[in-house]
């Protein structure tokens, strides 16, 4: 098998990757990074949790090691563009983690905050700008940011940036770029405008596909639970009874319901934080950073804010409302069983979500063993206590990633609740295993501040 240290790697990389507990590379970074250390092109279609940061920021520090030199005034020697800025943020921790003993310097700007400390920040020139597009922009076009020295362009999840509108920006941000230049490209999925967008940016690029749809599918064991919608509520408590749930990622379709599924938890004692997008910078950050920290065992997100976002050892997704594209199926339990790791989910499926349920099945190829618990006496009684709140308007999905000024809901007063009657049956899901000898970077406390922007400087 093949070792980091056949790769290439400097030392000083080495030495980091073995205080991270990484013992092999992954498929990804196996086949990537000796052709990224040889200045290729990259395309490298694969998922989060492939481990295809490391792919391509080791051999980038390692180029930037190499050939020394001061970071270019209101520029960057190389920039990341992210779609979201949770993303952004897990991609400089990951700079800032495996680059620790090269001293290069990182900074990660977003949207949504202040121009200042960002402004600075680029004043005195970066070696890796982590970026999401409309905000770089901005500062291109306030001539606060140069990019014509830039020596290596990544682009992460195209296909997210695809879906979040970010084409237009990023053409606009990559006519200035130097045209002598490395690129890398990472997308989930190919679908036809980023196949072309790829072809416009990259030169003679090494291909590198790992983890197809359907991979995540085998390694997550998987169950549907037939439930009437106005017994959901109760069947997710009841869940929660379980020992194994420690740390659940609870998927909704909405933002609202998003919130009232985390306020209904948190009347039943399991304490739950909500994330999607009309929620502020600091209530996103504060609800993942209890969630890593095994302060909440429930973290209740729509599609967009969950996407990307890399948080270890989630030991269970439950989609509490099926996605309408059967893709996002597939998405979703991949938040469990990162890299190799084992992982489990459970779908809840109403009569109305049946047909979503045949289109996950078509695309996946699979059947998903499920469980009947319609007219289950066992959980009347919590399904009493919690009906569903009447009269509440349709709410269409959530669509941006860019959060809103609104204010979100405070969560709703903590009662301790009783233990459920239903507990026991098939219908409980075992608790994730995570893979021996795997560990992601530790995250330390030294995130994003309000201001949008953070450096190792
Ligand atoms: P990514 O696909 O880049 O989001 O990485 C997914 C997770 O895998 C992150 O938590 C990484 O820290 C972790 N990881 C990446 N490469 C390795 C490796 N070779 N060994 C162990 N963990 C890794």
């Amino acid at each position: 098998m093949t070792q980091f240290s056949d790769l290439g790697l400097d030392k000083a990389l080495l030495k980091a990757l073995a205080e991270e507990g990484y013992e092999t590379p992954t498929p990804i970074q196996a086949q990537a990074i000796p052709g990224v250390l040889a200045a290729r092109d990259l395309l490298g279609v694969a998922q989060t949790g492939t481990g295809k940061t490391a792919a391509f920021a080791l051999p980038i520090l390692q180029r930037l090691a190499a050939e020394r030199k001061p970071a270019p005034r209101r520029g960057c020697r190389v920039l990341v563009l992210a779609p979201t800025r949770e993303l952004a943020t897990q991609i400089g921790e990951s700079f800032k983690t495996y680059g620790r003993h090269l001293g290069l310097t990182t900074t990660v700007i977003f949207g949504g905050v202040k121009y200042g400390a960002q402004i600075k920040a680029l004043a005195a020139g970066i070696d890796v700008l982590v970026a999401t597009p409309g905000r770089l922009l901005d500062h291109l076009q306030e001539k606060m940011a140069v990019l014509n020295q830039t020596e290596v362009f990544v682009l992460d999840e195209a296909d997210q940036m695809l879906d979040l509108g970010f084409l237009v920006p990023i053409r606009k941000i990559v006519a200035h770029l130097p045209k002598m230049r490395q690129n890398l490209f990472f997308s989930a999925t190919m679908p036809d405008e980023i196949g072309k967008l790829a072809g416009e940016l990259l030169r003679d690029p090494l291909k590198v596909s790992v983890a197809p749809q359907g991979t995540t599918a085998e390694r997550v064991n998987q169950q549907v639970l037939f439930i009437e919608t106005a017994r959901k509520r109760a069947l997710l408590t009841e869940l929660f009874d379980e020992p194994g749930f420690s740390r659940v990622l609870v998927f909704t379709r909405t933002k609202r319901g998003a919130d009232r599924v985390a306020r209904s938890l948190e009347q039943a004692g399991v304490e739950a934080a909500s994330i999607h997008g009309d929620k502020s910078q600091g209530q996103r950050e504060r609800a993942l950073a209890s969630f890593k920290a095994g302060q909440v065992r429930a973290l209740v997100a729509t599609d967009i804010a969950a996407r990307g976002i890399d948080i270890d050892s989630v030991t269970h997704v439950i989609q509490y409302e099926l996605p309408n594209v059967p893709e996002a199926y597939v998405h979703r339990i991949g938040r469990t069983a990162r890299a190799g790791a084992k992982g489990s989910a459970v779908a809840f499926c109403a009569d109305d979500e049946r047909n979503l349920l045949r289109d996950i099945q078509k695309v996946t190829r699979q059947t998903i063993p499920s469980f009947d618990r319609r007219n289950d006496k066992a959980l009347g009684a919590a399904t009493a206590a919690m009906p569903e709140p009447a009269g509440l308007r349709p709410e269409r999905p959530e669509r941006s990633a860019q959060p809103s000024r609104n204010g979100a809901p405070k969560s709703g007063a903590r009662n301790k609740r009783g233990r459920s009657q239903g507990g026991g049956d098939q219908a409980q899901a075992k608790p994730a295993a995570r893979g021996a000898g795997f560990k992601g970077p530790k995250r330390g406390g030294d995130g994003p501040a309000r201001t949008g922007v953070w450096s190792n400087r």
